[in-house]
């Protein structure tokens, strides 16, 4: 078909950008493929868009190191005939991977919303808000008042209060085009401090009519912002752990060596309480259980702190998309007495685990005699942990906050 035949409907795309890798966050994985209520927070984006059913087609820029993944797109966006879905690798920047879109269009298209990968709740009125800006004025911008008073800074970071609020806004995604006035853009030399399209097809001479955006369409940014969306449910985890009591071993529990006649048997430390509690991380995360990340036979492990395995078990949740909220851990033995180190070992694991003392709870009962742990041939421990989403590793899980002196 003609591409300027007026008479048939406009083809619309959207390109989704989705390559960014997000590592300012602090995690491996970028935050549009972190796990947002049983899927890649992508997937929401995506199927947000196709429930706005303005669309003829979408195009998914995503990481190269990605294009293989069998769970990249939702399944049943997949198979959908009516929406033609097309995935294809970004670039470095930004503006590489909306190029790389751009070049993965169809001749038929005509009109392209660009939109990022990290806005779930865009929604159709959005969407149509949107496209008719650009059968209006062939370029739209949707925006947000500026609630904050902005400030701006010198060079040495001194505040220099601007009075220009009232004609500030906030820009959002989707952003839309007719594809001529968008190539067009894209074929200028681009300059650096542009970083969305609308400042790039308004810097190329095109006028850009704005349209009022919506508060809910967020880009998150933050782990709290998955919690707003209702996307950020925690999850729960539950560990369980034996050893069998020796003569001549230490005994470690929680971290926290006790003075004892006999200790456990195992091939690191042995500390059954920290076993109970990386297998309730690892589950609560998805990650499967101790014994597959730290497998007796590898020699490695041999005689290893159980505090060193605690923390690759929260580095390995972190990959995946978590960072424990608390936990509570239950030792069984029969004796010695543990009251007294409880406080101790809980001192020891919350850092590690990277929340606040208060979260952890560690608590020891006895087996009233009976079973194995009653009869002093072992002991057992239970745990669960909560975890949820979130990007930050282990590495700053220090201080974040200012001290009390630091408040405003
Ligand atoms: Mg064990």
């Amino acid at each position: 078909m003609d591409a300027s035949d007026h008479s048939r409907p406009r083809s619309v795309w959207a390109v989704v950008a989705a390559a960014g890798e997000g590592r300012r966050f602090g995690t491996d994985l970028p935050k549009q493929f972190v796990p947002a209520a049983g899927a890649p927070l992508l997937h929401h984006t995506l199927r947000a868009l196709r429930a706005s059913a303005c669309l003829d087609g979408l195009v998914a820029v995503v990481p190269a190191g990605r294009l293989a993944d069998p769970e990249l797109l939702p399944a049943e966006m997949r198979s959908r005939p009516d929406l033609e879905l097309r995935v294809v690798a970004g670039g470095a920047r930004r503006r590489d991977s909306v190029r790389c879109g751009l070049e993965a269009l169809p001749a038929s298209c005509d009109v392209v919303l660009v939109h990022d990968g990290a806005r779930p709740a865009v929604s159709r009125s959005l969407v149509e808000r949107v496209l008719a800006g650009v059968e209006r004025s062939g370029a739209c911008v949707p925006v947000l008042p500026v609630a904050e008073t902005v400030w701006e800074i010198d060079a040495s970071g001194r505040a220099r209060h601007t009075r220009l609020r009232d004609r500030l806004r906030l820009a959002q995604t989707p952003q839309g085009f007719s594809r001529e006035i968008l190539e067009a853009a894209y074929a200028r030399p681009v300059e650096a401090e542009l970083t969305d399209d609308a400042s790039l097809v308004e810097s190329a001479g095109y006028p850009v009519e704005t349209v009022a955006g919506d508060p809910e369409n967020i880009k998150v940014t933050v782990p709290a912002d998955l919690v707003r969306l209702g996307l950020g449910a925690p999850r729960v985890g539950f560990g369980y752990d034996v050893h069998r009591l020796v003569e001549g071993r230490r005994l470690v529990l929680g971290g926290v060596e006790i003075p004892s006649g006999r200790g456990l048997e195992g091939h690191s430390d042995a500390d059954v309480a920290l076993h109970a509690l990386c297998d309730a991380v690892l589950g609560a995360a998805g990650c499967g259980d101790i014994g597959r990340l730290f497998p007796d036979d590898d020699a490695r492990w041999a005689g290893a702190d159980s505090l060193e395995l605690l923390r690759l078990a929260v580095g390995e949740a972190a990959r995946a998309g978590f960072r424990p909220s608390s936990a509570d851990l239950t030792i069984v033995a029969e004796r010695p007495k543990l009251a007294a180190y409880l406080p101790r070992m809980a001192d020891r694991i919350a850092p590690v685990l990277g929340v606040e003392r208060h979260a952890v709870t560690v608590k020891a009962t006895t087996s009233e005699g009976l079973g194995f742990a009653g009869e002093g041939r072992g002991m057992a421990a239970y745990a669960t942990a909560v975890l949820v989403p979130g990007w930050r590793g282990p590495a700053d899980s220090g201080p974040s906050r200012p001290g009390p002196g630091g408040e405003p």
